[in-house]
């Protein structure tokens, strides 16, 4: 019989019912983020905005550190889509005419990593959200190297100009739910923002996996 494969975090066989490779009594180890609690009031104080959508917490010791890593990292875009797909359920969709936009990787790091998992993630999101997914909206006009290292002014001017819209079109204005993997600060997402805001966008908030 051709199994699932092993559950990548403790190694049982999985059955039907994993996400992304993970299996129940794994999963249900994650410190996660439902809908309505004060995790979603501090995530929407970071970002500025409603937050419509939010998986877990970052942590090591649970296993959720390393769900994030690999789905970044892995090159498993459907890890991705599976996660996006598990979160939508708990999460209430978006007013219908709302338009998914993940946040886009300059293309030097999609072309390393295979793709972008914010996509892969809003691929989830939209399946269950019955929810276009605009992927042209945004785009990144400047690489840098490593956001990790630099402290929280100095990444906020360097973020300063790095994301841009694409204008509004003859169907007006988008109403945009931005998708992200990780909500660190919020200083991405407001970039982003204002990126879209700038071309005449509306954004109504964002979806984040992970919090860090
Ligand atoms: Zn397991």
């Amino acid at each position: 019989m051709m199994g699932l494969g092993l559950c990548w975090q403790c190694g049982v066989a999985l059955t039907l019912n994993e996400v992304a490779g993970i299996c129940p009594p794994c999963r249900w180890a994650w410190p996660l983020l439902p809908s309505g609690q004060a995790s979603q009031a501090l995530a929407a104080l970071r970002c500025g905005a409603k937050v419509w959508g939010l998986g877990f917490r970052l942590c090591g010791a649970r296993g959720t550190d390393a769900v994030v890593h690999r789905m970044k990292y892995g090159a498993f875009p459907e890890k991705g889509r599976a996660l996006g797909h598990w979160m939508a359920q708990d999460w209430p969709a978006p007013p219908p005419g709302s338009v998914l936009v993940p946040v886009p990787l300059h293309w030097r790091r999609r072309a390393r990593r295979g793709f972008n998992p914010s996509r892969a993630l809003a691929g989830g999101l939209a399946s269950v959200w019955s929810l276009p997914i605009h992927d042209q909206a945004l785009r990144r006009v400047q690489h840098l190297p490593s956001l990790t290292a630099s402290t929280r002014a100095a990444r906020l001017s360097v973020l300063e100009g790095t994301y841009a819209a694409t204008p509004v079109d003859d169907d007006g204005a988008q109403k945009v739910v931005l998708v992200d993997d990780v909500l660190t600060t919020g200083a991405t997402f407001r970039m982003c923002r204002r990126a879209l805001e700038k071309e005449g966008h509306e954004v109504l908030g964002g979806v984040w996996l992970g919090l860090a």
